[in-house]
């Protein structure tokens, strides 16, 4: 009941006006990203991911540990509780309505980063009653901790199981807490953000940055963006495009990255 009451008067002080400035994305807004080029000004941040280079020449296991490492993610082993903000799969799993009997071994053999899409249309912003699930004008969804009530709504909603539940307190399970960033508490969901606070500060994603050019970040509004221009060097597949969210993620089969 207390934390009902404390959510209530976050309600409160959100219909105030003040709410908003308990995110950390509305607390450090995006203002400090250079300028993309985009004719409208308007950003929409996705990724994507050249395959070919992140099965062949990235760090795989780097790319997540750096992630979770930087953000507190606890290292709980159980299945059932662990949290994930990017992890891998297999072409089954990340594509499965794609599957077809002739797949190539090739396919079946490559690894897939899967992650939180930050759709356009994101299902989970929809049915999250507290709007602790909001999404910025710059398309990243994101979300408000302190607004959580638990109701796992949104894992309900997403259709990629990109959502972690904290069933109990994880930071005994963080081996080394990072003090520039915010741990959880049990009770609430969580999941990748794309790095708002390196954005802030003008860097990319961790991810990005521990792929070593095989996954690349921009603005998908501009087509001098590096990421658009790598969608243009070759085929980009989304995971369950048919549903209608809009994934922002790529992922790039026999692409030339960035250098189209
Ligand atoms: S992948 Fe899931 S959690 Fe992420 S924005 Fe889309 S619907 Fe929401
Ligand atoms: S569990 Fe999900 S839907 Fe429920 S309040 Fe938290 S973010 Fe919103």
């Amino acid at each position: 009941m207390k934390r009902r009451e404390f959510i209530k008067g976050g309600l409160l002080l959100g219909a105030a006006g003040l709410g908003g400035a308990l995110s950390l994305g509305a607390l450090r807004p995006a203002a400090a990203l250079p300028p993309t080029g985009a004719a409208s000004g308007a950003r929409r941040w996705g990724l994507v991911i050249d395959l070919d280079k992140y099965n062949q020449s990235a760090d795989r296991e780097k790319i997540a540990a750096l992630c979770h490492r930087r953000h507190n993610v606890p290292d709980i082993p159980d299945t059932k509780t662990e949290i994930k903000w990017i992890w891998e799969d297999d072409f089954a799993h990340s594509f499965a309505e794609m599957e077809s009997p002739y797949l190539s071994d090739r396919i079946k053999e490559m690894r897939f980063p899967v992650l939180c899409n930050h759709c356009a249309e994101p299902a989970c912003v929809k049915v999250c009653p507290t709007q602790a699930t909001f999404q910025r004008p710059d398309g990243i969804v994101n979300m408000d901790y302190h607004r959580c009530i638990g109701c796992r709504f949104c894992m309900a909603g997403c259709p990629f199981g990109a959502r972690s539940f904290n069933f109990f307190d994880p930071r005994p399970y963080i081996a080394e807490i990072d003090p520039l960033y915010p741990t959880r508490t049990g009770g609430v969901v969580e999941k990748c953000t794309f790095c708002v606070e390196r954005l802030t500060a003008g860097l990319p994603p961790y991810c990005v940055e521990a792929a070593a050019g095989a996954i690349i970040f921009g603005d998908l509004s501009d087509p001098a963006s590096e990421a658009r221009r790598a969608l243009a060097s070759g085929f980009a597949i989304r995971r369950k495009a048919e549903l209608g969210t809009e994934p922002s993620v790529y992922y790039l089969l026999g692409g030339g990255g960035g250098d189209a």
